[in-house]
């Protein structure tokens, strides 16, 4: 076997490689320097690590999730890779002994803040320390472009080059716009750097949009269905954080809450009982996710629609990073629209920035929000779309999403169609500038409401024409003309709706409009009855008590549980129900380390669990 496969798995207990990894740890193993971007869940970690554990000397990884670092380092001691971190939150007795073992070497790879970096008794260590690889983790930190710029990042690129000797320098990323790519290359002062982009599906996420009148209901039903799963919940304010969080733990559910009003160390205590398993449920807004890894994450529902997609895929992202299955579901209702625009106005209010620049990035998050907007009403694959957004080919259909899963009806609503689009017609005579859905919508249903009366909408002829359809209906309905191209919608603060030269194909009855109607499924019947056939699977069982023997573990140790195993390599353990330690290392995910130190706990129950299960002799 070739040495870094071997070390792969006599580590990391990986069998293979995944895509994108070999070539950027080859690269970095020739002294090349890298820069890989990823998505999130897709393995970027080893991309450092194997070289660190090959190369002679002490690693350094800059990244910025301070609260992460612990548990990485806990992590790499469970599998045997002596490491430590060098951030704020050690003690100074702690800072001065990590500096020591340090200085004699005593760690393959070291964590640290990018602040630590220029601090004098930092870089004196450096000076006397042999590095071959500086990894900077979360690279896109670096530029102004990505959404979570830190200044000190920028210093980077000079403590590098103020080290003894220049290390090779690996880069990583989940963002991938080239202007940020080119900022990482430019402000890291990467040197002919070997890049690797790989695909951004996540094939294990299941994705959909649900419209329930009742979201609350909505979540609480699912998180119930979902009863032995973690997940996070994202809320667009802290109000409704507070709420939505409240209102779960009165309904029994462990829910715990996240976000930037809290004090510091409810935000803590409150991630930390997240990610250690103690609170099943995550409430939070967007403050909460850059600093955690927690690979069991099953589901991520948003309660309300994302600004843009970019910050939909990355909060959706969080679920299903140990490779197994998970869902990402985004309720979504017109409100939701107004709040993010009402957001977005909010925060390039406060900027400081030209007139101009200001109406020009408020130009461009209308327009990131309207393609969130179209995702939330599009009938086709929404995977496609997601990839898609990020300029990635694939197929039409995935075949695994909502929508491709979806009953569908093929439904004529020429009728309606007609109608919606007369009325159209006439308030664009009226008023040539155009109006809104919501005016066309009540006109329509014939509202009593000032405003229409105020323009006399109900002085027109179709007036109420469309009174016994829902107002939701109607939306839907212009939903479908608007994406069949019988109506357009002009983007901007007040998008108004207008006829297409197509439209008269319909009010001429030259043309039917039909389209596929999703039908609701008040319940995710199929779903659920998989989780029943679950309960009866045998390895179903078998994972439970594993997930039980985890958790003690996990607690005696003080670490979170997927620092022992991820949900992964539980679940191929409950499938190969290995008999001895030699079996026990061909599941995936166990390498020796961890087969020593966990080997027999797991060898007994899988033992005890047979006995208990498997009596009648039908294995
Ligand atoms: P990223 O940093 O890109 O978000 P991580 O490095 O945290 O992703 O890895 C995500 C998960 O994938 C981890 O649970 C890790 O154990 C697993 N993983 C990484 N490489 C492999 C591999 N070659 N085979 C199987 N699992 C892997
Ligand atoms: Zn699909």
């Amino acid at each position: 076997m070739v040495e870094k496969t071997r070390f792969l798995k006599h580590y990391f207990g990986h069998d293979a490689f995944r895509n994108g990894q070999e070539p950027l740890i080859d690269a970095i193993m020739a002294g090349r320097d890298a820069l890989g971007v990823m998505p999130t869940g897709a393995g970027k970690s080893v991309c450092y690590q194997l070289p660190a554990v090959m190369l002679p000397g002490t690693t350094l990884v800059v990244s910025p999730l301070i609260s992460l670092m612990k548990d990485q380092v806990a992590a790499l001691s469970a599998m045997g890779i002596p490491a430590a971190c060098i951030n704020s939150m050690l003690t100074s007795e702690e800072y001065i002994e990590v500096l020591r073992q340090a200085g004699h070497g005593a760690y393959k790879i070291l964590y640290v803040a990018p602040e630590r970096l220029t601090t004098a008794g930092f870089l004196r260590l450096c000076q006397s320390l042999s590095i071959p690889l500086v990894a900077v983790d979360e690279a896109h930190c670096v530029s102004q472009w990505g959404q979570d710029f830190r200044p000190s990042y920028l210093d980077i690129a000079g403590f590098i080059e103020g080290l003894p000797q220049r290390p090779v320098v690996g880069a990583f990323t989940a963002t991938a716009t080239d202007a940020v790519k080119s900022d990482i290359v430019k402000l890291l002062a990467l040197r002919d750097p070997f890049c690797v982009t790989t695909g951004f599906d996540r094939p294990n996420l299941y994705f959909d949009v649900k419209t329930p009148r009742d979201k609350f209901g909505w979540v609480l039903d699912y998180v119930r269905r979902h009863g032995d799963q973690a997940g996070i919940v994202y809320c667009a304010t802290r109000k409704a954080v507070d709420q939505t969080c409240q209102k779960l733990v009165q309904h029994g559910i462990t829910a715990t809450r996240y976000h930037a009003g809290l004090p510091d160390d409810e935000r803590r205590r409150n991630q930390e009982d997240f990610v250690y398993d103690r609170r099943r449920v995550m409430v939070a807004t967007n403050a909460f996710g850059m600093g955690i890894d927690k690979s069991n994450i099953s589901f991520v529902l948003h309660y309300n629609m994302p600004k843009n997609i970019e910050s939909y895929y990355q909060e959706a992202g969080r679920a299903g990073r140990d490779g197994s299955a998970a869902q990402c579901v985004l309720l979504f209702s017109a409100g939701d629209v107004q709040t993010a625009k009402y957001l977005i106005n909010a925060s390039s209010e406060n900027e400081a920035l030209s007139e101009a620049k200001r109406q020009e990035v408020r130009r461009q998050d209308m327009e990131r929000l309207r393609q969130m907007t179209d995702y939330c009403k599009t009938s086709g694959c929404y995977r496609h779309f997601l990839l898609r957004y990020f300029g990635e080919r694939s197929p039409e259909r995935c075949g695994s999403c909502g929508n491709c899963t979806a009953k569908t009806q093929q439904t004529d609503i020429t009728v309606q169609a007609q109608k919606i689009l007369s009325g159209v017609a006439r308030v664009e005579r009226r008023f040539p500038s155009g109006l809104g859905t919501t005016l066309v919508v009540r006109m329509l249903h014939g509202s009593r409401e000032q405003r229409v009366q105020q323009l006399r909408l109900d002085g027109l002829s179709t007036y109420g024409i469309m009174r016994d359809t829902d107002r939701m209906k109607i939306r839907e309905y212009i939903d479908v003309l608007v994406e069949q191209g019988y109506l357009t919608q002009t983007t901007g603060s007040f998008p108004v709706l207008q006829t297409t030269g197509r439209a008269w194909e319909v009010l001429r009855g030259q043309t039917r409009v039909t389209y596929a109607r999703r039908e609701e499924q008040a319940e995710p019947t199929p779903r659920r009855k998989a989780a029943e056939r679950r309960a009866v699977a045998p390895e179903d069982s078998l994972f439970e008590a594993l997930r039980r023997l985890r958790a003690e573990l996990a607690k005696a140790e003080s670490v979170p549980a997927y620092v022992v195993f991820s949900n992964a390599t539980l679940a191929d353990m409950a499938v190969k129900r290995p008999a001895d330690m030699v079996d026990f290392l061909d599941v995936s995910g166990v390498g020796e380390y961890k087969a020593a130190r966990y080997g027999r706990a797991f060898l007994k129950a899988i033992q005890n669990w047979e006995s208990n299960n498997l009596s009648r002799g039908d294995d």
